[in-house]
């Protein structure tokens, strides 16, 4: 029975049994106990699934990767410690020493730095596309060693809507999967994997808790991309792996399967970054209530954006469901209910407006996060990118006025009021 995204957010992934627990159960053990080695040696030659040890497996942890990649409408997913390890994973799982990505620039600045400087360390090589790139310049970037192409739904903090279809298509035509960061929109605003996409990421740690109570990250799978088909490029998925009792992980668990499984018993027994059963429970009561709090934070985002862009103060907002605003169109076809709850401004009197603005804000934090249940704002500036001169900052599209404000779940009557006097002069 096919359900609605809805009923998914409250109930998928999990389903007690006769007298067991409603809600989801902590699982809160490093180890899990076997009568016989024999029963044990199954589990170690992927022969039975099971539990042994719960750096690579924990149900708590599986019942919400479980939903999660329910919700994205893929076959497989699996849980991290946070985005930065679910998007290195989700890279590194087709990419070795010798391997090139092609990435949308505009993506977080934590994920920027991940491939252009330390996956680079690895000798792997990354180009670089504008998210609004033409067919022909998103093809040139394809190299014979290209392996992944990446990008955000909408970027953070750039908010720009990234052309799924687009970069899907190009991607298939040379062979290789798209990899989307969902962290912003969430699936109940766009399920990337419908678009074309392979691989979704997420950084859970936003709105998927939506409370700020635990950082976290998760991977889905949709199960689509024919690992085989393309042998030579991914050998690590269609060539026996050494270090497992000589599986082939893309023969042994198909198409639907294989990525994950190979992430897991892999990456994640070797690298280690783990989501806590305690992390993962947190995380679940967040996912109960995505539905409900999405086209809230939609809600006061839209609100907000509208009031800023006919303020005099503000010299330019950027938020998609604004009419005129760059991605307004491409918006209408992704997100059609809407993105999410972040909008960027820049005021006009420059880096002391911003300054003076925040400090008078009482509702609205300044906080270095996003997308949770209260206001929160930051002025890239005088904070993550403070390295950098009024000249570099406007060189790399974030002025030096420019705020960022993530909208919670307040009264957006409360929001606006909040915003008008510290906007008064
Ligand atoms: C925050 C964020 C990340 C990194 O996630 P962490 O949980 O902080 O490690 C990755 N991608 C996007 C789009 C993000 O907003």
């Amino acid at each position: 029975m096919s359900q609605s995204i809805n009923t998914k957010c409250v109930q998928a992934g999990y389903t007690p049994g006769n007298g067991e627990p409603r809600q989801i159960p902590i699982i809160q053990s490093t180890t899990f106990k076997y009568d016989t080695s024999e029963d044990m040696g199954k589990l170690f030659d992927l022969e039975a699934s099971g539990y042994f040890y719960s750096r690579l497996q924990n149900p708590t942890c599986d019942y919400v990767a479980a939903k999660i990649a329910a919700l994205e409408g893929g076959t497989a997913g699996m849980l991290t410690s946070s985005g930065q390890a679910a998007n290195f994973f989700a890279l590194f799982n087709i990419c070795e020493a010798g391997s090139h990505i092609v990435s949308s620039s505009s993506i977080y600045g934590g994920t920027f730095n991940l491939i252009s400087v330390t996956m680079k360390k690895m000798g792997i090589d990354v180009t670089f596309v504008s998210p609004d790139c033409t067919e022909e310049e998103l093809n040139s970037a394809f190299r014979d060693n290209t392996r992944a192409v990446f990008g955000e739904t909408i970027a953070n903090p750039a908010l720009t809507v990234l052309d799924i279809e687009k970069f899907a298509k190009a991607a298939h035509a040379h062979g290789v999967p798209l990899i989307i960061d969902n962290t912003f929109p969430t699936p109940v605003n766009c399920r990337p994997i419908e678009w074309g996409a392979d691989i979704v990421t997420h950084s859970t740690t936003k709105y998927m808790d939506g409370h700020g109570a635990a950082v976290g990250g998760a991977i889905v799978d949709s199960g689509k991309f024919d690992w085989m088909a393309h042998k030579d490029k991914f050998p690590g998925l269609t060539t026996p792996d050494d270090s497992y009792h000589g599986i082939t992980y893309a023969e042994k668990f198909g198409k639907e399967g294989a990525f994950i499984t190979k992430a897991t018993a892999q990456l994640m027994r070797d690298l280690g970054t783990v989501q806590s059963p305690q992390s993962a429970f947190y995380l679940n009561l967040g996912l109960e209530s995505l539905h409900v709090r999405m086209p809230r934070h939609v809600e006061n985002g839209q609100a907000v954006a509208e009031f800023l862009a006919a303020h005099p103060a503000v010299a330019k907002v950027n938020y998609s469901g604004l009419p005129g605003d760059k991605y307004y169109e491409i918006a209408k076809k992704y997100l059609p209910n809407g993105g999410c709850g972040v909008v960027s401004f820049e005021l006009k009197g420059g880096r002391n407006a911003a300054m003076s603005f925040m400090k008078k804000l009482k509702l609205c934090a300044i906080e270095t996060h996003v997308a949770d249940a209260r206001t929160c704002c930051l002025n890239p500036a005088t904070s993550t990118h403070r390295q950098m001169t009024d000249e570099q900052l406007e060189a790399a599209g974030i002025p030096a006025g420019l705020v960022r404000m993530s909208c919670g779940l307040e009264d957006k009557a409360d929001l606006i009021a909040d915003l008008a006097q510290a906007l008064e002069d």
